[in-house]
C-alpha cells in the first residue's frame, strides 16, 4: 500500500500538470483507515523497476522499508510481505536469521 498526504498529492499533481481532481480520480482511493492511497499495485509510477517520479516520491517511499524507525516489531508482518522482492529486506532478514541463537 502506497500512502500519501495532501501536500504530496498537490506537489505531484502540479508536476504532472494535472488538477487535483483529475489526479485524485486517476491515481487515488481512500484506504480503510481513511488515508489516501494509490489505487493500483504495483504503483502507477513504477516502470522498468524504476520510480518515474523519483524526485516527487512520497515520504513513505523515501523511508521504505523503514528499518531505521522505532517500533520495527509493529511493522514486522508488512516487512516480511516484501521479503521476496525487496533486496534490502531480504538481506536484513537473512542477517538476522544468522544472528538468532536457537538453544
Ligand atoms: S518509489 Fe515511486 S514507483 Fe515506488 S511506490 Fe513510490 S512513487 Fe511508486
Amino acid at each position: 500500500m502506497v500512502c500519501l498526504n495532501e501536500s504530496e498529492a498537490d506537489r505531484l499533481a502540479g508536476h504532472l500538470n494535472q488538477s487535483r481532481e483529475k489526479f485524485d480520480t486517476t491515481y487515488l482511493e481512500k484506504g480503510s483507515n481513511g488515508m489516501m492511497i494509490m489505487n493500483q499495485m504495483p504503483c502507477h509510477f513504477l516502470s522498468d523497476n524504476k520510480c518515474t517520479i523519483y524526485e516527487y516520491r512520497f515520504e513513505g517511499c523515501r523511508e521504505f522499508p523503514a528499518l531505521h524507525l522505532p517500533n520495527f516489531s509493529r511493522r514486522l508482518f508488512t516487512t516480511f510481505m516484501h521479503y521476496d522482492r525487496c533486496p534490502i529486506i531480504f538481506n536484513v532478514i537473512e542477517q538476522l536469521k544468522q544472528r538468532i541463537v536457537i538453544s
